[in-house]
């Protein structure tokens, strides 16, 4: 079968879905890869990279969409409007596999699916530890997590750690995380790493144990719940009266942090505003919130996606598609969790759809002209 990729579209995008690391595996597969040229440069994957790696770099994209039975994408089509014609273009029955936010993009994904196209959206993946090589959202939240220590500890007007120095005594930072999922678990440590004083905070009660056992203090507001955990282990949306509640919950612990890293997510939903103008207002100037959240709405009602606000004094950053940054590795990893997916697709070299498998069903979203996954179809009949 041909595996074919195509170089990202989205404007700054510049991870790559598949690297050359994982060609044996591919090849034992029965997969030839054939990829668009320069696919690899945003992540310094060189053409010749890949050609030595086995694959065919071909200058054409629509000769690969037009060719390949499985096209391996970081964004999916219609992720921008640069790459939504690939639609148009792909072989009939072929299968696309990549991240396509169908939950955000109901529009977009009728769109694949009239095209008539397979798609799996990886971030759709269920999170058992079966699938854990191949959770994007996992792999992704990891690179993001450490890059948002990264982009304060920059910007932060002191440093980290405590230092007792002839020329005086530094105090530590006092970093805050709101959201201690796969990101928020990966700032504690790197923010621990670089000697700071860590506080985390998340919705879910199950999480404490974890944040601890990365060496930071859970700071307990009395409104966690059991109800707020979804069986999927996701946070549910709770009701405004209980956001209202946790703002004034944390008040005084944002008060008193100089920096507040903010990871807070629900599932298919625009993320909560968890940190008020009046809260950024009471941090010392100098003081930072790195807002991990900003391309879900936000959990910083300052924040301006892309942007450093600087409000009296105090930077508000509102990161968007933060593992680009990190482009060897979040690529490195994302091709490991495709290939490991494609472990599961094919079998002696033809794609086998095994709809017995919760990984299969939980990923597939369109096949023969229609919406398959039931999450999806569920997300579309709110909108
Ligand atoms: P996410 O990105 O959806 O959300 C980030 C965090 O924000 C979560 O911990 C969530 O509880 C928290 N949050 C939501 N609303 C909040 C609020 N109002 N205040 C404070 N925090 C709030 O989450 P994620 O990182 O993708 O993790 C989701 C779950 O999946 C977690 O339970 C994680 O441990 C689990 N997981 C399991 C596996 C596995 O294999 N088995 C792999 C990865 C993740």
């Amino acid at each position: 079968m041909k595996l074919g990729v195509v170089k990202e579209t989205f404007p700054g995008e510049r991870r790559v879905a598949i690297v050359p690391q994982n060609f044996v595996d591919f090849k034992k597969l029965g997969l030839d890869v054939f990829i668009e040229c320069g696919a690899g440069s945003g992540a310094f994957i060189s053409d010749n990279d890949y050609k030595k790696a086995g694959a065919e770099v071909v200058s054409s994209r629509e000769e690969i969409l037009r060719n390949a039975d499985i096209v391996c994408y970081v964004r999916g089509p219609g992720a921008d409007k640069n790459n939504l014609n690939d639609l148009n273009v792909l072989k009939k029955g072929a299968t696309i596999v990549g991240m396509m936010d169908p939950l955000a993009n109901p529009d977009i994904i009728q769109k694949v699916a009239k095209s008539g196209v397979t798609a799996f959206a990886l971030e759709l993946m269920p999170r058992v530890t079966r699938a854990q090589g191949m959770d994007v959202l996992s792999s992704m939240a990891t690179i993001a997590g450490y890059r948002t220590v990264i982009v304060a500890a920059y910007i932060f007007s002191r440093i980290f750690p405590m230092l007792m120095t002839a020329a005086g005594t530094l105090l530590p930072a006092r970093v805050f995380i709101i959201g201690a999922g796969v990101a928020g678990l990966q700032a504690i440590t790197v923010a621990k790493r670089l000697g700071a004083c860590v506080e985390a905070y998340d919705v879910r009660p199950e999480v404490k144990e974890q944040v601890q056992s990365c060496g930071a203090r859970f700071i307990e507001l009395g409104i966690e719940t059991k109800e707020a955990s979804e069986k999927s282990g996701y946070a549910k949306a709770m009701s405004e009266e209980f956001y209202k509640k946790q703002r004034e919950m944390m008040f005084k612990v944002i008060e008193s942090s100089d920096i507040v890293i903010t990871t807070a997510l629900v599932l298919g939903k625009k993320a909560p505003v968890l940190v008020t103008k009046e809260m950024v207002e009471r941090m010392k100037p100098g003081s930072v919130v790195i807002d991990l959240a900003a391309e879900r709405g936000g959990n910083c009602e300052l924040t301006s996606p892309g942007e450093i606000v600087d409000y009296k004094g105090v930077k508000i950053v509102g990161l968007i598609n933060t593992p680009s940054d990190i482009p060897i590795h979040a690529s490195l990893m994302y091709s490991n969790n495709i290939k490991n997916f494609l472990k599961i697709i094919i079998k002696d070299g033809q794609l086998y759809i095994d709809k017995s498998d919760e990984i299969v069903t939980g990923t597939l979203v369109t096949q023969n002209g229609e919406i398959i996954s039931e999450m999806v179809k569920k997300a579309l009949v709110k909108t």
